[in-house]
């Protein structure tokens, strides 16, 4: 299988996306409600043919994109009061704020249990979703590093940051994977995909056939799992 970026004109706009050829019969082409566009055909389809099949349906793909514009809301912004869900690990905690005389976040019985007292509720779990992030980020990356000590490469360096557009990144001149804070809330399966992802760029640097042929040997379930990612709205 291999993804790539492709674009097509329609009117004054250009609509890009994601084209994924893998052992498939058929074409299909989604809209997801983030709006990015994606279009799966069989590996061995000239790519000409796809793009042109993509133009015929322009029309369509604009119409869909227009819909979850005006329909699709981000959730909410948090208020940092009791009930209100969050994610972690791939799991839903309901939150629950005590006020305290000591500051503490814990997960408890399927809560998220905050007490404040010095700091805001929304400042504590800022940070703990911070301390998460990147105690779990050093974890997974050792593990799946292990299956790449082989290419005699050196353990990147690991950073994290509230990316806007991206599970993760990847720096060669500082030999530096940049993780997205936000990751933390995807299931460890989807968060070893964004690391090894991002490892095989130590070996690659294009999203090339040598790039996915490694990815697909290091993570046989990526596709799967880059597809769940998605569903999670940054
Ligand atoms: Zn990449």
């Amino acid at each position: 299988m291999i993804a790539t970026t492709e674009k097509i004109e329609y009117g004054k706009e250009i609509i890009e996306f994601e084209l994924l050829q893998e052992d498939r019969k058929t074409l299909s082409i989604e809209v997801l409600p983030t709006t990015k566009i994606k279009v799966k055909a069989p590996e061995n389809k000239n790519k000409q043919d796809i793009i042109k099949k993509v133009q015929n349906k322009a029309k369509w793909i604009t119409k869909q994109k227009r819909y979850f514009v005006d329909n699709y809301k981000k959730p909410d912004e948090k208020k940092y009061v009791s009930g209100e869900c969050f994610r972690y690990l791939g799991k839903q905690y309901r939150l629950k704020v005590i006020k305290s005389n000591a500051d503490s976040v814990k997960l408890k019985n399927g809560y998220l249990a905050v007490e404040y007292c010095l700091k805001t509720p929304s400042k504590l779990i800022d940070k703990w979703y911070k301390d998460k992030a990147l105690s779990t980020y050093e974890k997974e990356l050792d593990k799946c590093f292990q299956q790449f000590t082989t290419y005699g490469l050196t353990k990147p360096n690991l950073k994290i940051r509230k990316l806007t557009k991206r599970w993760g990144s990847y720096n060669k001149n500082s030999n530096t994977i940049t993780m997205n804070i936000e990751t933390i809330k995807a299931n460890k399966d989807c968060i070893d995909y964004v690391i090894y992802h991002e490892l095989c760029h130590c070996m690659y640097f294009a999203h090339n056939k040598e790039f996915y042929t490694l990815l697909e040997s290091k993570c046989k379930d990526w596709s799967k799992l880059k597809n769940k990612l998605e569903m999670l709205i940054l």
